[in-house]
């Protein structure tokens, strides 16, 4: 079972993956947690790369290749190994967050970006992906209190585009998503995420 978290800076993704990966192994499930960028160790260069203030400015095409070139990794090291070991894969991130940020956010064409992410993670599609939806102001007020990885070319209104898309997203196939407002309390978006997860897991 392939499950994404996703959703805008501040909204509370890895304090959920944390979570529910805690429920889940009490619950006796083999389950890994991952995140994008960086959950390999050529990845975690990439990341640097990306979200380095000196390469501030680099080509929206290059950001969308390095992205796919982390995922590409992701998929094949992390991701697929522990999905055919029977795992419960969660992660914090995945295509979606490219489409949101390079594709909406950088306003590069939403078909090229798709054409490149479904040939870089060879097609795999979460099973589930749950989006933790929070406006754009709030969740960068959230943000503003951790340590800066935000790149400034990234202003509000970026981060407003980044918002609609994942809502599109969503709506376009609600049988994959799970849509939480980020601005409940941590517990009852756990136990909602808990309920849904109930449904979907294998014995
Ligand atoms: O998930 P996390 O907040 O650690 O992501 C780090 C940063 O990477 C975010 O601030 C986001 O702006 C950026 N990002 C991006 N495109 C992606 C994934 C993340 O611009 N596909």
């Amino acid at each position: 079972l392939f499950v994404v978290l996703e959703g805008g800076e501040g909204s509370g993704k890895s304090t959920q993956v944390r979570e529910i990966a805690v429920w889940l192994r009490d619950e006796g499930f083999d389950v890994l947690t991952t995140r994008e960028p960086g959950a390999t160790k050529l990845g975690m260069r990439l990341r640097t790369m990306l979200l380095d203030k000196a390469n501030e400015g680099m080509a929206a095409r290059t950001e969308a290749l390095l992205y796919a070139a982390d995922r590409a990794e992701h998929v094949d090291k992390v991701i697929r190994p522990a999905l055919e070991r029977g795992a419960i894969v969660i992660s914090d991130r995945y295509v979606d967050s490219t489409l949101a940020y390079q594709g909406a956010g950088r306003e590069l064409d939403p078909d090229d970006v798709a054409t490149i992410n479904n040939w870089a993670t060879g097609r795999l599609v979460p099973d589930l992906t749950i989006l933790l939806d929070i406006p754009a102001e709030e969740g960068l007020r959230r943000h503003a209190d951790r340590p800066a990885d935000r790149l400034e070319s990234e202003n509000l209104e970026f981060h407003e585009r980044v918002r609609r898309c994942f809502l599109e997203l969503a709506d376009r196939a609600p049988d994959r998503y799970l849509v939480l407002d980020a601005r409940e309390p941590q517990e009852e978006i756990t136990k909602a995420i808990r309920r849904h997860l109930r449904r979907i897991l294998p014995d």
